[in-house]
């Protein structure tokens, strides 16, 4: 049978679960033919190049893993630099270190040590509590109040937190936030892990490594191409588009949230010294502004390029024709999402994987986990 056929694996998308599947079969002596619908390989982590600098095309892309085996596996197709998120947020040109950290604190209170942060955040939490009077907190509002109090609530989460839903925080359910951690050191750090940062030389060198030798091909929808009847050409298939779609929505749509970039280069070398900075008030439209070079420029490397390039991100309902980014996990769509979870379990030789045939949000790390811990590629 397979003799006959030219491929082990048609694999559909080239995102980090497509190229890092087709890079461990072809390890394995598999023969795998990658196709993307996208005129470019890399899925989301795609960047493309602007004045000399990569730019995150589909947003911000910050690597980061607590697990050795992918940190080295991504290691060993390109190195990778230092950089640390450390995101700076803007309330009403008032500059806040994040996540909440003694930084944070010193510049919201003044407070020096971190016996008077506690005290502060402790007072303002009582406060939160005593207004709920013995009952639980109804909505996001109410929650982010007993977990960090008014003034961290009202600079730092309510209005940034109102653009990403576009809805008030007190018509937002309490789940949404469970926890808020607060550090009571002075360390900007974003993310808690050992281990993060980018590729050198971008996010493209990890795919084109990834992707080395495997045959590909861009601008090729599955459902429009001869590729639909794929048992024509392989053994199996790996599926990393949208699950209601291979069903051809059957069952419904899934929805999705979605973020739009405006995109521009500033002539100047360093614009706002920062790859990311939160505007966290209802005062700009958007969300974040991201300065990519920042990404894989440091010290002064800032300054060899006399350019720049930023984003703004807008969050946004998805409509037909967009990109989906994040699933919704309401009711319906968690539902649906099983619901068609079931029918992809019954089809035959078929791997559904990544975040839109999953309709799951991941980061990139646990992308890659997932693929080297199929154990029969
Ligand atoms: C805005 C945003 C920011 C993010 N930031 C981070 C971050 O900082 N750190 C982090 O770790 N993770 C981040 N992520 C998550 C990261 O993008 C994902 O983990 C990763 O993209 C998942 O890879 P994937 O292969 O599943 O999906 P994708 O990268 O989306 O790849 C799927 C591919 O399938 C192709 N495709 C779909 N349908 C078809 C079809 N019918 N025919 C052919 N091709 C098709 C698509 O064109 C696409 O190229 C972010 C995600 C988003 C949305």
């Amino acid at each position: 049978m397979l003799n006959k056929l030219k491929y082990h694996y048609l694999i559909v998308g080239s995102g980090l679960f497509g190229a890092t599947f087709a890079h461990l079969a072809k390890q394995k002596g598999k023969r795998c033919l990658v196709i993307d619908k996208r005129p470019h390989l890399g899925g989301n982590v795609y960047c493309e190049n602007i004045e000399g600098i990569n730019v995150h095309k589909y947003g911000a892309h910050i690597f980061h893993t607590s697990n050795k085996e992918v940190w080295n596996f991504v290691n060993s197709i390109v190195p990778f630099n230092r950089y640390t998120n450390s995101p700076v947020a803007n309330y009403h040109g008032e500059l806040y270190n994040l996540p909440f950290n003694m930084n944070t604190f010193n510049k919201l209170w003044n407070v020096k040590t971190p016996e008077e942060a506690k005290a502060k955040i402790e007072e303002q939490k009582a406060e939160a509590v005593a207004m709920l009077n013995g009952r639980e907190p109804q909505n996001l509002e109410e929650q982010a109040l007993t977990l960090v109090g008014k003034d961290i609530f009202e600079k730092l989460i309510r209005e940034y937190t109102e653009k990403q839903w576009g809805r008030k925080c007190t018509e937002l359910p309490a789940f949404i936030i469970r926890r808020l951690p607060v550090r009571m050191v002075f360390d900007n750090n974003y993310f808690n892990d050992p281990y993060q940062g980018i590729p050198i030389g971008g996010y493209n060198k990890l795919v084109e490594g990834l992707l080395n030798g495997v045959e590909t091909k861009t601008s090729v929808d599955f459902f429009n191409s001869e590729y639909r009847n794929w048992r024509k050409y392989a053994e199996k298939l790996v599926y990393t588009g949208a699950i209601d779609e291979y069903f051809d929505y059957k069952l419904g749509k899934l929805d999705w949230r979605t973020v739009s970039f405006k995109l521009r280069v500033e002539q100047t070398p360093n614009y706002q010294g920062n790859a990311v900075v939160n505007y966290t008030s209802h005062d700009v439209p958007y969300t974040r502004v991201i300065e990519h070079k920042h990404f894989e420029s440091f010290g002064a490397d800032v300054y060899t390029n006399p350019q720049t390039v930023v984003s703004e991100e807008y969050s946004s309902e998805y409509r037909d024709g967009m990109e989906p980014y994040y699933p919704v996990n309401d009711e319906r769509n968690n539902a649906l999402a099983k619901s068609y979870r079931t029918l992809a379990a019954d089809e035959k030789d078929v791997i559904f994987g990544g975040r839109l045939a999953e309709y799951k949000y991941y980061d990139m790390a646990p992308v890659i986990e997932k693929v080297m811990n199929y154990s029969n590629i």
